[in-house]
């Protein structure tokens, strides 16, 4: 039996055709010939969602993704994927908001970092991921993982590449470097893996450009809504 998969989209759209794609090539995968899944997508304007978060008008943010989960409960999906690590802030509040389970973005990263038999990752993501504590700490408290952020000056630049670039579909050999440049010295200050914690940073960034376990969160967090889908 496959269950109907929700996902909360649009941060950015970049990401979310990324998880539409994953997610229907993995369950061809499973079941074969023309299958395709079930599923309901309710995608928003990321400018809004951008501004709140910018201006640190956090209850705006929660109460649009609140809005946005209901809408895909409503429209009979089963579980909820929020399409993004950084709305991860405020999934205690969407989980209390609806009835269906939230497939957290941090758990499935976590399980490959475990099954890859490393412990200290570095995080990049948005500032909000690499600095606030919804996402670093659930990786502490639920799972035992410590990891490691870029300093201030690469935060910057991992975090501006992102809104100003990647959000955009923008994908250049410079912003490359330059995070590859931001990995070593991760790697230098004791990370053993990476953690893209940026749904878009795999469009720039992939598992052959890093000498570590890379750890792509768009990919894992597609994977484990399927698997949900077919527990
Ligand atoms: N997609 C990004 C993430 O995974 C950033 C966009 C957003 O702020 O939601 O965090």
């Amino acid at each position: 039996m496959m269950r109907t998969i929700g996902l909360v989209g649009g941060m950015s759209w970049e990401s979310t055709a990324e998880y539409y794609r994953i997610i229907n090539e993995s369950v061809r995968d499973r079941l074969g010939g023309t299958h395709s899944a079930r599923l309901v997508l309710h995608s928003v304007d990321f400018h809004e969602i951008e501004q709140f978060q910018h201006n640190s008008q956090w209850n705006q943010a929660t109460a649009a993704m609140i809005d946005a989960a209901r809408s895909v409960e409503l429209g009979g999906a089963e579980c909820l994927v929020i399409c993004t690590n950084t709305m991860h802030r405020m999934a205690d509040e969407i989980q209390a908001a609806v009835d269906i389970p939230l497939v957290h973005i941090a758990d499935g990263t976590a399980s490959a970092v475990q099954a890859a038999g490393v412990n200290r990752p570095g995080l990049l993501g948005t500032r909000f991921t690499m600095e606030h504590d919804f996402y670093r700490g659930r990786l502490k408290a639920r799972h035992g993982i410590d990891v490691i952020v870029p300093d201030d000056d690469d935060r910057t630049v991992i975090h501006d590449v992102i809104y100003e670039e990647l959000i955009l579909g923008v994908i250049t050999p410079g912003s490359r470097a330059a995070y590859l440049g931001v990995i070593d010295r991760l790697i230098g200050a004791g990370a053993d893996s990476v953690i893209a914690g940026c749904t878009e940073i795999e469009q720039l960034v992939t598992a052959d450009d890093v000498a570590v376990p890379y750890f792509p969160t768009t990919r894992l967090h597609a994977e484990a809504a399927v698997e949900w889908a077919f527990s």
